[in-house]
């Protein structure tokens, strides 16, 4: 049994604005010592129940908040970005589970703390049409190697988004309820370690009858951006189609090609300084 976790900073309990995730914030290593406890809480539920081999990937910023010494030792680190850029990058088919730790609501959510889709120029993301975040985007990386995301934490309003976003059957558990953008309720942190571990270890047992996420193929991508000023540039890429001043689509043969489409719109919309 094989175990990938992915780890993002906005959805750890205690996380609740920009001075917790910006590396430049004055409570962001604070931060990174929660992150690295909760994910720790998920290795060890994932040794529990068996698990063999354990790979984390850090999924926020630079992609470098695990301190590597902090991390269980029964686990390895995947620090900074791939090339194709994706929170889940690594994961195979010899994954049986993925786990995704400290994740958020996606962009547009009104009591979402932290709430976003990759960059805050993202402002709406569709899946075959469908709105979706960045959990169910990486599920769908991960179910193009048939692996299940069997276990999700993060804000509470992130749960309800995922009913509707992921195959059923994974576990969840809420570290804190949204109030604002840069507000929540956090639960106790030791009772959520508790819970993680708990969960992890269930979902370790149970990643066999869980479906991966394998949106319909060929799919089509819809990306609505906040800055539309310098979008031009997106209309040049080849086979991506402008249907509005802020609104690109485009159809992938599958979840690379549709990854490698959204990191090369993503990286040309950011706006100009
Ligand atoms: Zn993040």
């Amino acid at each position: 049994m094989n175990i990938f976790i992915s780890a993002d900073i906005e959805g750890i309990g205690g996380v609740m604005g920009k001075l917790h995730a910006d590396p430049e914030g004055a409570r962001y290593q604070q931060a990174c010592e929660w992150m690295v406890e909760e994910v720790n809480a998920a290795v060890r539920g994932a040794l529990a129940a068996g698990a063999q081999r354990i790979v984390v990937k850090d999924a926020h910023d630079g992609a470098n908040n695990i301190p590597l010494d902090r991390l269980h030792p029964a686990a390895e680190l995947i620090s900074g970005w791939g090339p194709l850029n994706s929170m889940v990058e690594g994961v195979d088919t010899t994954f049986n589970a993925v786990f995704l730790i400290g994740y958020h609501p996606r962009a547009h959510t009104v009591d979402g703390t932290l709430a976003h889709t990759w960059s805050g120029n993202v402002l709406d993301f569709r899946l075959n049409g469908e709105p979706i975040g960045e959990s169910a985007w990486a599920a769908a990386f991960a179910g193009h190697f048939d692996v299940p995301v069997a276990l999700v934490t993060g804000d509470e309003r992130l749960k309800a988004q995922l009913d509707r976003e992921l195959p059923a059957g994974f576990e969840f558990v809420a570290t804190k309820t949204g109030l604002a953008f840069n507000a929540a309720r956090m639960r106790p942190i030791a009772k959520v370690r508790e819970d993680i571990e708990a969960a992890a270890r269930s979902a370790t047992v149970r990643a066999s009858q869980i479906e991966p996420l394998k949106p319909r193929l060929p799919v089509t991508l819809t990306v609505r951006f906040r800055h539309w000023e310098g979008l031009n540039i997106c209309a040049c890429v080849p086979g991506v189609e402008r249907l509005a001043a802020d609104t690109f689509q485009c159809v992938a043969r599958d979840m690379m090609e549709a990854q490698k489409y959204f990191v090369v719109l993503h990286r040309l919309a950011r706006p100009a300084s």
